[in-house]
């Protein structure tokens, strides 16, 4: 059985895993990230983390068929380059290069986070058995990966993708991009949290109040809590913030008509519930009605090791 090493790059720490080629990890491991260094610091720190996990599992480096790497940001993957990544302080960032110095193999390969984890996801998560589909993250962002016949479609200079910057209101809320009205913008656990908020300032006796004390915070499940409690006010939250995601989704499955649509990051964590009422949306909504053919929404299954499994799954399909 081949053997790969999978690497997800994060603003906080690096994963890495060593996954076998029926996806599944057998073992892994952190280090910490330390945006504020130089990257070559980073990247010795990533090799000693595959030596680690190498003699942990009891492997060779001549066993490991070719490493993949996740990272947010723009990435020029042909090039192996990261163009930027605001969080990690990365700008024409030669992360490969610096890698092969200390890894002595060719097959090293970079990718967006997003673009891997829908790679994952379709080859040994909820995406197996499309032909085409399209993965969505709901997390302080909105960050989405496309399989187009069954490649990673990354467009110019890996630039492209970025669904969650799509307007899905001219002139609303401010995005983190610059634009106005981005689907990040509505449908992001941020914005979820901000339209949470507003709820409950207007709302003084809503069930929110008491659900938000007991987190100690207002996170992306306060709304949902309470809404299943049947609190007035949160299932109008709710129901909003559904039409957002789904505004968004709809505006994906008209333009490429996909087999799936893959909704991941911590916003999913709600489960079937929250999945079902995206679907309904969709059927709903979808262009085509009742002649098209339908489009399923599912959870993204590889959930915590996308990352890994994602990236890894990058080495695997070259
Ligand atoms: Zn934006």
């Amino acid at each position: 059985m081949k053997h790969y090493i999978g690497i997800d790059i994060g603003g906080m720490i690096v994963k890495a895993g060593i996954v076998n080629e029926e996806g599944k990890i057998i073992c892994k491991d952190i280090c910490q990230t330390f945006p504020d260094k130089h990257y070559s610091v980073m990247v010795k720190d990533m090799y000693e983390l595959c030596v680690k996990i190498l003699s942990d599992a009891g492997l060779r480096f001549e066993d490991i068929s070719g490493v993949g790497i996740g990272c947010p940001g723009t990435i020029y993957a042909e090039k192996g380059i990261i163009t930027f990544a605001n969080n990690l302080n990365f700008h024409d960032t030669p992360l490969v290069d610096e890698f092969k110095k200390y890894w002595k193999g060719d097959a090293v390969y970079i990718e967006n986070d997003a673009n891997c984890a829908a790679l994952g996801e379709y080859l040994f998560g909820s995406g197996k058995g499309s032909r085409n589909c399209i993965f969505i993250t709901l997390g302080t962002g909105v960050g989405s990966g496309f399989i187009l016949d069954g490649k990673i479609f990354a467009g110019k200079m890996g630039a492209g993708a970025e669904a969650g910057h799509m307007v899905i209101r001219i002139d609303g809320e401010k995005c983190t991009c610059g634009r106005r009205g981005c689907w990040e913008a509505y449908a992001s656990a941020t914005a979820l949290i901000r339209d949470t908020q507003k709820a409950m300032a207007k709302n003084p006796d809503s069930l929110m109040h008491k659900i938000a004390a007991q987190y100690g915070k207002v996170n992306g499940r306060v709304a949902f809590d309470a809404a299943k409690q049947n609190d007035k006010a949160a299932k109008q939250v709710v129901k909003r913030y559904i039409k957002y995601i789904g505004c968004g989704v709809v505006n994906l499955i008209n333009i490429f008509r996909p087999d799936k649509v893959l909704i991941g990051g911590g916003i999913s964590n709600e489960g079937d519930y929250f999945i079902k009422l995206i679907q309904r949306y969709v059927n709903r909504y979808h262009y085509g009605g009742k002649i098209n053919p339908r489009v399923k929404v599912v959870r993204a299954s590889l959930l915590n090791d996308a990352g890994i499994i994602g990236a890894a799954s990058l080495a695997m399909n070259k």
